[in-house]
């Protein structure tokens, strides 16, 4: 018996896109709501590494890893950013 297959239902799509009926597969996943991004609508920041007040030496890492976000939360994490 015929039985459709869907390839891709666990694509994680881009929830931006989703928004505008398109389907976008996501590459990034946004560090601040969790929500799939599409290279498009990812937003690469550099954030400054946690630093100052906090009585926990937090983990540094050299370099810092990308971080994605996704256009709203850049917007408020670097104002203007993501325009
Ligand atoms: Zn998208
Ligand atoms: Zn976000």
């Amino acid at each position: 018996m015929k039985h459709s297959r869907r390839t891709g239902d666990i694509m994680l799509r881009c929830y931006e896109c989703a928004l505008k009926d398109e389907t976008e597969e996501a590459v990034a996943i946004c560090i601040m709501c969790g929500k799939g991004i599409c290279m498009e609508h990812a937003h690469r920041i550099d954030l400054p590494i946690w630093e100052g007040g906090y009585p926990t030496p937090v983990k540094v890492m050299k370099k810092g890893l990308p971080r994605f976000v996704c256009s709203d939360c850049g917007n408020i994490l670097v104002p203007g950013a993501c325009e």
